[in-house]
């Protein structure tokens, strides 16, 4: 294990140690989730975590932490870092309460095998942040910050993409406790995660759907730009602000840096992996990113996933109803190709 050193925040607290959960890789049970004041969507999706063997209970895989405000982008190198177990600094406490002088906490947003997030007010400025508190012997894989500073591979790949893009969630600043990592993060007042929104219309007009598959492009696009796969790109992993219609992609706790080669290990959740993974168990980042992006267009205009039968995954002809333009259908299929070089790329 690394030396561990302080937290770097924006404010700049300092590493502490803290109270523990469960985190990713384990299967989350589902938990409700009031993502603000006016409504709580029910969260708790099971995802696999990174690179680790998946596991999860229902959809998705939770995610890691970061402390302090980071700030810059740049390329943190993968470093294995310290493993779960290693020894912190005997600063919890202090640490402990810092956080609490600074932040005011709220109701539970959402919890499961990769700990819980609150809703919590910064004392300071009266914003709205979300506390994500992730069971250090949750995080698998660590990383290292462009300053040296090893942290969560979560934290590492917030850090990358923080800047620059309003369509992906903001870490304001990580901090490490005994026993857990918080990771404080920008929060839009009024939200709702977009699998309740869509639970609740039903399917998106095709107008609609496009203006938010659009946004979801483009922070996709940010990511891959700042070397950072995403890998778990989900309705459940995004935020929907209700006050601007702005869209915000949460959750990396499943991510990887990017890389040319294939992946051997998945992470994120198995119904959203690709062909390739479930038959031959190696995919490319773009391409299986462009399979889970026809599944989130699919459910934008249909209304629900369309390989998803419980558990299984079946893949089938696609059917789709005239209302659809062809351009739509069009892009899905393409998008849905079972052979990944049939898919189209990013751009
Ligand atoms: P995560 O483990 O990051 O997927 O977070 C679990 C749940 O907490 C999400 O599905 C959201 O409902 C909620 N959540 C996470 N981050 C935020 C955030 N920054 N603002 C509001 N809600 C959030």
């Amino acid at each position: 294990p690394r030396p561990r050193r302080g937290l770097q925040s924006r404010p700049r607290p300092r590493l502490l140690p803290g109270p523990a959960e469960d985190t990713r890789g384990a299967a989350a049970p589902a938990a409700p989730a009031a993502a603000s004041p006016a409504r709580a969507p029910p969260l708790g999706s099971a995802a696999v975590g990174p690179e680790p063997p998946l596991s999860r209970s229902r959809d998705r895989t939770p995610g890691e932490g970061r402390p302090g405000a980071l700030g810059g982008r740049s390329g943190a190198a993968p470093g294995p870092g310290p493993s779960a177990d290693s020894p912190v600094p005997p600063a919890g406490k202090a640490q402990e309460e810092a956080l609490q002088e600074r932040y005011r906490l709220g109701s539970l947003l959402g919890s499961g095998g990769f700990g819980s997030v609150f809703a919590a007010t910064r004392l300071s400025d009266g914003a709205p942040v979300a506390i994500k508190r992730v069971p250090r012997n949750r995080v698998r894989h660590w990383g290292e910050l462009p300053d040296g500073t090893s942290a969560p591979l979560e934290v590492v790949l917030l850090d990358k993409v923080s800047s620059g893009c309003t369509g992906v969630i903001q870490l304001l600043e990580w901090l490490e406790l005994p026993d857990s990592i918080v990771l404080v993060l920008e929060r839009p007042e009024r939200c709702q995660e977009l699998s309740g929104f869509l639970a609740e219309r039903r399917f998106l007009p095709e107008e609609e759907a496009r203006g938010l598959f659009r946004q979801v492009l483009e922070a996709v696009r940010h990511c891959t730009s700042c070397g950072v796969l995403h890998r778990d790109i989900k309705p459940e992993n995004i935020l929907l602000d209700l006050a601007t219609g702005q869209l915000k992609l949460i959750d990396f706790g499943c991510g990887a840096f990017l890389q040319d080669t294939a992946y051997t290990q998945f992470a994120g959740t198995l119904s959203y992996s690709p062909p390739e993974w479930i038959q031959h168990q190696r995919y490319h980042g773009e391409a299986a990113t462009i399979w889970s992006l026809g599944l989130l267009l699919y459910h934008l205009v249909m209304g629900k996933h369309p390989f998803r039968r419980g558990q299984e995954i079946i893949w089938g002809r696609i059917l789709f109803p005239r209302r659809l333009s062809q351009e739509c259908q069009d892009l899905i299929k393409r998008c849905l190709s079972m052979q990944p070089l049939d898919r189209p790329s990013l751009e």
